[in-house]
């Protein structure tokens, strides 16, 4: 811009970089519109997973023993819920006998399985959501930092504004 090649020739103050400005706004409403979009597959995600899940890990029985087919145990942590194995007295864990038959020791492999995929989600939306609120105070920090009005209400203000 001219103006400031003007001004900074006369204050020998240095230059604003108006180009990466101009380069960053342009890129931020689809950053941000990308960043909801991805929050929302996340949220998918977990509401798909979140019934058929299982908390516990694999235990294994008679896997030595002579004459012997190999059953399957789920163990779940002491005083540990598991959507689909239910909850577990004060202090105890729950065990869930699955037994030797292929189908239900591959559902309940499945299950396990889908534990982990929430897990990962769930951390993946809580780092997520983390960005974009961190994304969203800095943006309030670009008006306070140039002294400009606040377009819309923020949420802090409304919240102040309740309790009062
Ligand atoms: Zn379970």
């Amino acid at each position: 811009m001219t103006t400031s090649i003007k001004y900074n020739n006369v204050t020998k103050i240095k230059p604003i970089d108006w180009a990466t400005i101009d380069t960053l706004i342009f890129h931020l409403p689809t950053a941000f519109s990308d960043q909801q979009i991805e929050l929302h597959a996340l949220s998918e995600q977990i509401i798909e997973l979140r019934e058929t899940y299982c908390t516990g890990t694999e235990h294994w029985r008679d896997t030595n023993a002579e004459g012997q087919t190999p059953k399957l145990y789920i163990i779940h942590h002491i005083n540990t819920n598991c959507p689909l194995h239910g909850r577990p007295e004060p202090g105890k864990r729950i065990r869930t006998y699955i037994g030797s038959k292929r189908e239900k020791i591959a559902a309940a492999q499945a299950a396990i399985e889908r534990g982990q995929q929430y897990e990962t989600a769930m951390a993946e939306l809580k780092r997520k959501h983390q960005d974009i609120e961190r994304g969203a105070y800095n943006l309030h920090q670009i008006y306070w930092a140039l002294r400009l009005d606040l377009p819309i209400k923020s949420n802090r203000q409304e919240e102040n504004h309740d309790s009062a």
